[in-house]
């Protein structure tokens, strides 16, 4: 059923291979080489020139804004499931999705604003964004509680008067590293005594707002992932207009739930297509390096891996289009348990398959002269981001129990 794209998808990618094979791939090393001298000269975390110089060209090519479905300010938004195999591509080269303006955080954080934004909300920070003229940061996770339970969040959001006070420490925060992340969605507690799951709230903050302190960068198996970064923030006595608040007191774990059924499945797709590139790496390697008298390829288990890599791959996008179908047609609540089946699966087969490739390319494979170890240092992570393997499998158990639970 979902073997082949709709024609229109098919146009798109079409268009997007071509794309990256004139202005992505060929700029890999442009990409290292910058934040390399970005590094030295203490400027790692302003935008990069080479993404600011492809994104009108991926504007132009009618590459921009693909991910996000129902908005008339967004009218070349796809529904889940035709933006699959176009996220899919941009899971080939990490940094490639913010040149169509498609990249973690901002477009979840897009799709909450569209969604639980007041047209003001959306005038003053979805346009920009829209445009890719500013960036953002989702503030969820704290250091000083299990944040896979959303209900111990501590911060707080106090009101006074026309104003909320906001208080509390972040961590992960990631996107709010760069110089032109604008805009913070905070999630903290507006009524701490209140029922667990309508304690919570989330506002907007503008970064500059005084009381915003950007500690430090988290680093991810050493790497800062600069220039969006995930940052550890103090919020002390932020002040932020009432009308700055989501939908209302109290819906912040509602939001949050409607926001991370898109980012887990866009999460799960670019897995695929790091997947992917890992697979083709391994089989051109193995083929072409020769040891013990004959290609790599042609000893002991690399036929297995070679051959379960293309099975597990496959399996996961199929899950994973099948996720992005009911996502369309039955809404992202009642297809949570494909989401969450999509969040344990794909990470788990991404991890999998690069750590072949890596181990088929010997010491380079873990060097920084090819994409793999850093492939595999950001997979590692999609396995923690928007929810830990085991919450979701936990969720997964508690729905297939409940077709067997006894009648009351
Ligand atoms: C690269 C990266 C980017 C991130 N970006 C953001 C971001 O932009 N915004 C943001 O708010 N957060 C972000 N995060 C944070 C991420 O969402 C959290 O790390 C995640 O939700 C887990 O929370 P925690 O780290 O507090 O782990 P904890 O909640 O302390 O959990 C630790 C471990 O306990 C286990 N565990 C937890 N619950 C259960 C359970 N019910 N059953 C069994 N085992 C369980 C899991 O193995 C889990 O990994 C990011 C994290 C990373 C690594």
């Amino acid at each position: 059923m979902f073997a082949e794209p709709s024609a229109r998808t098919q146009d798109l990618l079409d268009r997007m291979r071509a794309f990256y094979d004139a202005h992505i791939y060929p700029n890999e090393a442009r990409h290292h080489e910058e934040l390399h001298h970005r590094r030295r000269a203490d400027t790692q975390w302003e935008p990069l020139d080479l993404i600011e110089e492809l994104k009108p060209k991926a504007r132009a090519a009618g590459l921009w804004n693909l991910f996000l479905p129902h908005s008339h300010r967004a009218p070349e938004g796809l529904s889940n499931l035709d933006y699959a195999p176009l996220c899919e591509q941009m899971g080939r080269v990490m940094w490639s999705s913010e040149v169509f303006n498609c990249n973690a955080p901002d477009t979840g954080n897009m799709e909450t604003i569209e969604r639980y934004g007041t047209e003001a909300q959306k005038d003053q920070w979805l346009e920009p964004l829209l445009r890719g003229e500013i960036r953002s940061a989702f503030l969820m996770t704290e250091p000083a509680v299990a944040s896979s339970d959303a209900t111990n969040i501590q911060c707080s959001i106090r009101r006074e008067g026309d104003e909320y006070v906001i208080n509390g420490r972040k961590w992960w925060s990631s996107g709010a590293g760069v110089s032109n992340c604008a805009i913070f969605i905070l999630m903290g507690k507006t009524d701490p005594d209140g029922p667990r799951h309508s304690q919570q709230s989330m506002v907007l903050v503008p970064r500059n707002t005084p009381g915003v302190t950007v500690l430090r960068p988290m680093h991810v198996f050493g790497y800062d992932d600069a220039p969006h970064g995930h940052m550890e923030i103090v919020l002390e006595n932020v002040r932020v207009p009432a009308s700055n608040i989501l939908l209302g007191e109290g819906r912040g774990f509602e939001i949050a739930q409607g926001r991370l059924g898109p980012g887990r499945i866009h999460h799960c797709m670019r897995s695929i297509g790091a997947a992917e590139r890992a697979l083709e790496l391994m089989c051109k390697r193995l083929s072409g390096r020769i040891a013990f008298g004959k290609p790599l390829s042609q000893q002991s288990v690399w036929a297995e891996r070679i051959a379960e890599s293309r099975c597990m791959i496959d399996q996961a996008r199929l899950l994973t289009l099948n996720a992005a179908h009911r996502m369309d047609v039955v809404g992202n609540k009642v297809a949570k348990a494909d989401i969450a089946m999509i969040k344990v699966v794909a990470p788990n087969m991404s991890c999998k398959v690069v750590d072949w490739a890596i181990q088929a390319h010997g010491a380079a494979g873990v060097s920084q002269d090819t994409w793999l170890a850093e492939a595999y240092a950001h997979q590692r992570t999609v396995r923690i981001v928007d929810g830990p393997d085991e919450v979701h499998r936990n969720a997964i158990a508690k729905i297939e129990l409940g077709k067997y639970a006894p009648a009351k």
